[in-house]
C-alpha cells in the first residue's frame, strides 16, 4: 500500500493526500471512549425501543448511500448512524423482554474482552502464533470442568480436553467427522455409517451429517417419550436393525436440553447401547450446559463421564458474548486425527516437541481469535457465585411464572416446565393460542417464539436475558392474563 507512516519529515511537508489513513492510538482512545459510552447508554435505555424492530424487508438498506465511501468520513458521522440505521433495525436480544428462542448473552466483561481480543488480532492457530490465547483457553476449560462437575476425563491433563468453537453447530460437527474417521479406520465405508439422534434433537446434527457426506437416510430420528425426551428402547431398536442390514452405527447425540422444550435425554441409558456399538457418543448441552454451575442442576449430566464429547454454549446462558462454545472430548486422538494437515509453512519446533497444543488441529478453519478472553474476564467478574446467582433467578422467574400458568384455568403447560423454559398453550386449541402468541409480541413489549409439541401450537417463554428481572416476568404474566 503506498502510505507511508508520517513522521517528523514528512509532517512538514503537507502533502495534499495524507501520509496515513489509520487510526492513530490516541484517535482510537477517542472515539473508543465515545463507542464505549454509546454501547453503555445503548444498554440503559435498551427498554425503550421495541423487542423486534418495526422495519420491513429491504428497509435497511433503504437507509444507506448507494456507493461505498470514496473520501474518509468523520468518525462521528459512523457513530451517529448506529442510532439511525442499526437501532431501527435490529431484534434487541439483551432486551428484558426477550423471551424468544433461547437467550444468546452477552454482558460487561464479556464486551470488553471482545475489545481486547480485537486489540490484540492475535491468531491462535498454532501454540507458536498465540501462546497465551493457547494456554488461556486450555487452562479456562480445565477451570470449567471444575465450574460445571464435568467428568475428569474431558480436562486437558489427561488423554481429553477442551477447545472453544464458534458455535456448538461447528462442535457437534467436528464430533461427528471423529466419530466417521474412527469408524472408518476400523474398515466401514462412508455409505455404510448411520448416525442417530431423537426426533428432538437440534438440526445442527442433520446439517453436520450432510457437511459429513452423509445422504438423508444415513440419519435416524428415534421417537421420544411423553415428555419428549430420547427412548433407549427406540435407539437400542434402530441400532439392530441397522447392523442386522450390514450398516454401520457411527455416532449417537443425546441432548441435554433440547431446543423445543428443554427435554432430557437420559444419556445413561444411551451410554451402554452407543458402547455395545462401537459408536461415537456425542452429548449436546448447548442451553442447558450451563445450569450445572448450580449443583442442584447437575442430574442432568449422568452418564455424561461415558460420553465421547460434550458440547455447551456459554454465549447462550453464561453471560459470555457470542461466540462462545464450549468443546470437550474425552480422547483427543481421533479429532486431530480427523482434523490435522500440516503444510510445509505451519511446522515448526514447539508442534514437533509435542509439548503444545495446536488447536487448529481442533476445528474447521486454520484461524481462530482469543475467544477465551470472554470466558476468562466473564469468570472473574461473576465468581462462580455470580454466576450460580443469575441462574437461579432466570429458573426462580420461569417457574413462578409456570405456576401461574398451571393455575389458570384458560392455559395449560405443554411440557413439564424445565429450569428457564415454559411451554405453554391454550386450553382452546391451536387457534386461541396462536392468536395469544401474535398479540403478545404485537404489544412490542415482548418477543416470544414457538414450537410444536404432540402436533399442537405451543409459545416457549425463555427466562434468560441478563437484563431480565422480576418486574419484566410479571408484566410478561400481566401480558399474558390480559391478553389470553
Ligand atoms: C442453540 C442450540 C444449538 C445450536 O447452537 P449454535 O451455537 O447456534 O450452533 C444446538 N443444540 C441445542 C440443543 C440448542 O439449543
Amino acid at each position: 500500500m503506498g502510505c507511508p507512516q508520517a513522521g517528523p519529515d514528512t509532517v512538514a511537508a503537507m502533502p495534499e493526500t495524507p501520509m496515513s489513513f489509520h487510526m492513530t492510538p490516541e484517535e482510537l482512545r477517542r472515539w473508543g471512549h465515545e463507542v464505549v459510552d454509546w454501547v453503555a447508554d445503548y444498554l440503559a435505555t435498551i427498554e425503550q425501543h421495541p423487542v423486534v424492530p418495526g422495519v420491513e424487508p429491504g428497509e435497511v438498506r433503504s437507509w444507506l448511500p448507494p456507493a461505498p465511501p470514496e473520501k474518509p468520513e468523520p468518525f462521528g458521522d459512523v457513530i451517529a448512524d448506529l442510532d439511525r440505521v442499526v437501532i431501527p433495525g435490529t431484534t434487541h436480544w439483551q432486551h428484558p423482554g426477550f423471551h424468544a428462542f433461547f437467550p444468546a448473552n452477552t454482558s460487561g466483561p464479556g464486551i470488553l474482552a471482545d475489545i481486547v481480543s480485537s486489540g490484540l488480532g492475535t491468531q491462535g492457530m498454532l501454540w507458536q502464533t498465540g501462546p497465551a490465547l493457547t494456554e488461556v483457553e486450555t487452562h479456562v476449560l480445565d477451570w470449567v470442568v471444575d465450574l460445571l462437575g464435568l467428568p475428569e476425563r474431558f480436562r486437558s491433563t489427561g488423554d481429553g480436553g477442551g477447545v472453544i468453537q464458534d458455535s456448538a453447530s461447528s462442535a457437534t460437527l467436528c464430533a461427528l467427522l471423529a466419530a466417521r474417521e474412527r469408524a472408518m479406520a476400523r474398515g466401514a465405508t462412508l455409505d455404510q455409517l448411520v448416525v442417530y439422534a431423537s426426533a428432538h434433537a437440534h438440526s445442527s446434527l442433520e446439517k453436520g451429517a450432510r457437511v459429513a457426506g452423509l445422504r438423508p437416510d444415513q440419519l435416524r430420528l428415534v421417537d421420544v417419550d411423553d415428555d419428549f425426551a430420547l427412548r433407549p428402547e427406540a435407539l437400542a431398536g434402530a441400532v439392530a436393525a441397522d447392523q442386522a442390514a450390514g450398516r454401520v452405527p457411527c455416532l449417537v447425540m443425546a441432548t441435554i436440553g433440547t431446543t423445543s422444550s428443554l427435554a432430557v435425554d437420559p444419556v445413561a441409558e444411551v451410554a451402554p447401547i452407543a458402547e455395545d456399538a462401537g459408536m461415537w457418543l456425542h452429548v449436546d448441552g448447548a442451553m442447558a450446559g450451563s445450569a450445572a454451575v448450580c449443583p442442584e442442576h447437575r442430574d442432568q449430566q449422568a452418564g455424561l463421564e461415558r460420553a465421547d464429547s460434550y458440547v455447551f454454549n456459554p454465549h447462550k446462558w453464561l453471560f459470555t458474548t457470542f461466540d462462545c462454545s464450549c468443546f470437550f472430548v474425552a480422547d483427543r486422538a481421533p479429532l486431530i486425527q480427523a482434523l490435522s494437515i500440516l503444510p510445509e509453512y505451519l511446522r515448526n519446533a514447539a508442534s514437533e516437541s509435542g509439548a503444545v497444543i495446536d488447536y487448529r488441529d481442533w476445528q474447521v478453519p486454520l484461524g481462530r481469535r482469543f475467544r477465551a478472553l470472554k470466558l476468562w474476564f466473564v469468570l472473574r467478574w461473576y465468581g462462580a457465585e455470580g454466576l450460580r446467582h443469575h441462574v437461579r433467578e432466570h429458573v426462580r422467574l420461569a417457574q413462578e411464572l409456570a405456576a401461574r400458568i398451571e393455575a389458570d384455568p384458560r392455559l395449560e403447560l405443554a411440557a413439564p416446565a424445565r429450569l428457564n423454559l415454559v411451554c405453554f398453550r391454550h386450553v382452546d386449541g391451536d387457534g386461541p393460542t396462536e392468536a395469544l402468541h401474535h398479540a403478545l409480541n404485537a404489544t412490542g413489549r415482548v418477543y416470544l417464539t414457538h414450537t410444536r409439541l404432540a402436533d399442537r401450537y405451543v409459545v416457549r417463554a425463555s427466562i434468560g436475558a441478563w437484563t431480565t428481572e422480576q418486574r419484566h416476568v410479571d408484566a410478561l404474566w400481566r401480558l399474558v392474563d390480559e391478553l389470553a
